[in-house]
């Protein structure tokens, strides 16, 4: 699954999920999609990490994640996306 530009998303159930905001690795970065909208949106893994703890887990964080264009709060997904590295 790609978007954007050269980003790979790491399909959901990933163990990457299981780390924490503070434990990716620098060229992570997460997208999150909107269920209602699809509305698809990069979010600054930093500032998520400076809201709610670098300690919480990638995957806990979905549930928390506010669409921007409509709105919607339910069934959100937060997807992990790897920046090319060359
Ligand atoms: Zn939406």
């Amino acid at each position: 699954m790609r978007h954007g530009k050269g980003i790979a998303l790491l399909p959901a159930g990933h163990d990457d999920y299981k780390r924490t905001l503070a434990d990716l690795p620098q060229w992570y970065e997460l997208s999150a999609v909107c269920a209602a909208c699809e509305r698809i949106a990069r979010v600054d893994r930093y500032e998520m990490a400076g809201r709610f703890g670098g300690g919480r887990k990638v995957g806990s964080l979905a549930s928390r994640l506010v669409c921007r264009r409509c709105g919607n709060r339910q069934g959100n997904r937060l997807l992990i996306g790897m920046m090319p590295r060359d």
